[in-house]
């Protein structure tokens, strides 16, 4: 139990005051003055003595006390005591977060770095409220002071763009009677956050309302089927061809909504394998080939002449590739009587420009830059049609889920809303970039890149050795 006895900390005074300074300076140089009139007629050695002695007092209090930080007049401060200061000034200094410390009236004492970037220079000695002006954050601190106890609250900041943000306030000090009243201020920035709960509960949201639509009708059909239609065969054939339909429908939602959170859960995992993107194009373009012969879709297929490594999933490159020359082939029909034609190409190095109205997405050039890669190390793939386009609005939306320009004519075309969410997240995942170039009336062209898989490419170390 002894350990837990309070430990007797000396208040040895080790702080410099200006105003010492001021007053050893003063009192020597009367002292001096003084002695000089009075000695006055000794002659030139008594006073070279005392003034000598003079310049030597305040020598030996400069280097004394050079190293002693300067305090506030009044001021005693431990070794100890200043020790923890100095650790606690780094310490809020590090903190990414804004954090700063006020006075009993709301005056700023100190700030760190995170502050300073958030609200600006020369906060100090300035009143919180000439930079906090919500409300809400000013109330917490009153209550923070109030209540003598740690208060939060999230309040919204209006500007050029709206951020959320969660205001801490607790005293320092929580003696009542003896504290000073000072506060330490912390601010989080919980924009991101805020809009990913959002983002959770309108995909829940939109989940069940893409369920409850064929649900619901086919509640109706069955209850149709059980009565009035129950001696109909025509009836019954029609209605079980729409129930069938909305099964499809059904089973397609959830397959997508299962694929989707596997491969939010794989986002993380480190690829292993390697992927021909080569072939996985002649892959899915096999297996569409029959479906676009059937719709008369001019479906053509541009190969490299060698295989393209990359490091990634295969069925998870191959749904990508699927999933766009499948929107090509919903959304792409060509307008005016012309022949629809899909073309999915593959390469390496820079994709072929597409010269449009609108893009949105990254350029390969910037993929290269995040992946670290040089530009002749990328693999490519690109889906264009011929079709309506995409309008300028709605490009920089279309990975989000469930987001559709014409959600009618998606649903008949067994759409789910859900493709290019996944699209989005496979690349993700493979450090990859996607790039949307549109034309309205002549088509749209989407287009992948992708690193060239690590064992293929030049490590960095041997390409600046080479230069
Ligand atoms: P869906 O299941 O509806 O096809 P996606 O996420 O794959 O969902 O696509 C989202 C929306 O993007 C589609 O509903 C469609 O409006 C639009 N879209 C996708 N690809 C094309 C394209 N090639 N041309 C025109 N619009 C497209």
């Amino acid at each position: 139990m002894d350990d837990l006895q309070p430990v007797e900390i000396e208040k040895e005074p080790i702080g410099r005051s200006r105003a010492g300074d001021f007053v050893f300076g003063a009192f020597v140089g009367i002292i001096a003055i003084i002695s000089a009139i009075m000695l006055g007629e000794l002659g030139a050695g008594p006073a070279i003595t005392i003034i000598s002695f003079f310049l030597l007092a305040l020598c030996l209090r400069y280097f004394t006390l050079r190293h002693a930080p300067v305090v506030a007049i009044g001021v005693d401060v431990t070794e100890e005591e200043l020790a923890i200061l100095k650790r606690m000034r780094t310490l809020v200094g590090a903190l990414p977060q804004p954090v700063m410390i006020l006075d009993g009236e709301s005056i700023v004492e100190m700030v760190n770095p995170a502050c300073i970037k958030m609200f600006g220079e020369d906060l100090i000695d300035k009143h919180i409220s000439s930079f906090i002006r919500s409300p809400k954050a000013l109330d917490v601190l009153r209550n923070a002071r109030r209540q003598n106890a740690f208060t939060e609250a999230e309040f919204t900041s209006t500007g050029a763009t709206e951020r959320t943000h969660l205001f801490y306030a607790a005293p320092l000090d929580q003696d009542r009677l003896h504290g000073d009243g000072r506060m330490i201020v912390m601010i989080r920035d919980r924009t991101k956050q805020k809009k990913l709960e959002q983002m959770r509960t309108d995909f829940v949201a939109n989940a069940s309302h893409e369920l409850r639509t064929p649900l619901t009708s086919m509640g109706g059909f069955i209850e149709t089927l059980q009565g009035h239609a129950k001696d109909d065969p025509i009836a019954q054939e029609k209605f079980l061809n729409i129930m069938a339909r909305q099964t499809n429908r059904m089973l397609r939602l959830v397959e997508d909504l299962i694929g989707l959170s596997a491969i939010e859960l794989n986002e993380a995992k480190p690829l292993t394998d390697m992927v021909d993107l080569d072939e996985v194009a002649g892959a899915v373009a096999e297996t569409l080939t029959p479906m676009a012969l059937k719709q008369n879709i001019d479906f053509e297929l541009i190969r490299s002449q060698t295989p393209l490594w990359m490091d990634g999933d295969r069925l998870e490159i191959f749904r990508v590739v699927q999933n766009l020359c499948d929107n090509a082939m919903k959304y792409g029909a060509a307008e005016g009587g012309q022949q629809t034609k899909v073309i999915l190409r593959v390469g390496q190095g820079v994709p072929p420009e597409i010269d449009a109205l609108d893009h949105t997405g990254e350029s390969p050039q910037q993929t290269a830059v995040r992946a670290g890669a040089d530009i002749s190390e990328l693999v490519w793939l690109q889906v264009q049609d011929n079709g309506g386009g995409i309008d300028r609005n709605d490009l920089p939306r279309l990975t989000e889920r469930f987001y559709r320009v014409n959600p009618q004519l998606s649903r008949s075309m067994g759409g789910t809303g859900l493709g290019l969410a996944i699209v989005k997240h496979i690349l993700q995942r493979h450090q990859g970039g996607l790039q949307i170039a549109s034309t309205p009336n002549e088509g749209a062209t989407f287009t992948c890149v992708f690193p060239l898989a690590r064992s293929k490419a030049t490590p960095p170390r041997l390409e600046k050795e080479a230069s």
